[in-house]
């Protein structure tokens, strides 16, 4: 199973219907969280999210509304026990926050917590894992931020059953012709893998654009992707504020969308002084249909 489950959605203020930002992604047995805003440990328990499947982290900036849960998320994991590692990936300046905050506290983690900075600008691979492949982009944001591209590898190719059979290759042989490798034949003649298998489905992607201005730069990262989310901070009628705090608005990120082609957009990080979503679905749905609210406790497949 490759999806993303919304936990946040809000931007900057945490009201009583809405949280700050943080999703998770669940890749198989395996679950990413995505920003960590204030209260998300409490949304994690209120979905029945499986703490111990966590076991990376991605935080794009550090802007508050985007990393303030996590600290207390860190603690709780060590209060239940854990001692299975986790990963997080972020801006290089949360190293020494998360430290200091530790450090005062006294707290020895009973688990192995491991940091990989992220530095201003980059972009590129920050994750391999058996299923599991994570990039990173920068964003144009008011301080440094990175958005995320998961892809979910499928490295067995397809069998061609028929095919195989026709080669007389035993059935006990399948899976490893599924991972790629050829057949010899009793009497030592080789049957190339190609001619009983098929190349494996393409990964799916989900892209994560984190917060960003307007920027057609992004496309590079979102063409073709299975889903896409993109912060709408604003609707249009608040274009310039959005572009004077570097955020979005719904008709932005839905031009984005057509442009990239991409199969699916979430849209989320409203602003607090919206109570009503359906406008943001209103403005972006006439450009691009397939749009749906990053809506807290929803589960979108990729
Ligand atoms: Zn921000």
């Amino acid at each position: 199973m490759f999806a993303v489950t919304i936990l946040g959605n809000n931007s900057a203020i945490p009201t009583l219907e809405r949280h700050p930002t943080a999703q998770v992604v669940t890749c198989n047995e395996q679950l990413c969280l995505v920003d960590c805003g204030e209260g998300t440990q409490l949304q994690i328990a209120k979905y029945k999210i499986k703490r111990s499947r966590l076991r990376y982290i991605f935080i794009s900036h550090l802007h508050g509304d985007h990393y303030f849960g996590l600290i207390g998320l860190l603690n709780t994991l060590n209060l239940l026990g854990r001692t299975e590692p986790l990963s997080i990936y972020g801006p290089a300046p949360l190293e020494q926050i998360i430290q200091l905050q530790l450090d005062s506290a006294e707290t020895q983690l009973k688990y192995e917590l491991s940091f990989v900075p992220l530095t201003p600008g980059y972009s590129g691979i920050i994750l391999i894992d058996k299923e599991l492949q994570v990039s990173c982009f920068p964003t144009q944001h008011r301080i440094p931020c990175f958005g995320f591209s998961f892809e979910m590898q499928k490295r067995k190719r397809k069998l061609l059953p028929d095919q195989a059979r026709a080669y007389e290759i035993p059935a006990a042989y399948f899976s490893k012709l599924q991972d790629g490798e050829d057949y010899r034949r009793k009497d030592g003649t080789i049957v190339k893998n190609d001619w009983v298998t098929l190349p494996p489905p393409p990964a799916k992607r989900y892209v994560y654009c984190a917060d960003t201005i307007y920027d057609t730069g992004l496309l590079r990262w979102l063409e073709g992707a299975d889903l896409m989310y993109h912060e709408t901070t604003y609707l249009h009628e608040l274009h310039e504020r959005a572009a004077e705090r570097y955020h979005s608005t719904a008709v932005q990120a839905a031009s984005l969308a057509a442009a990239a082609r991409v199969k699916q957009l979430l849209i989320g990080h409203f602003s607090s002084k919206y109570t009503e979503l359906g406008p943001f679905l209103e403005e972006s749905r006439p450009i691009f249909e397939r749009t749906a609210i990053a809506e807290e406790g929803v589960t979108f497949l990729v």
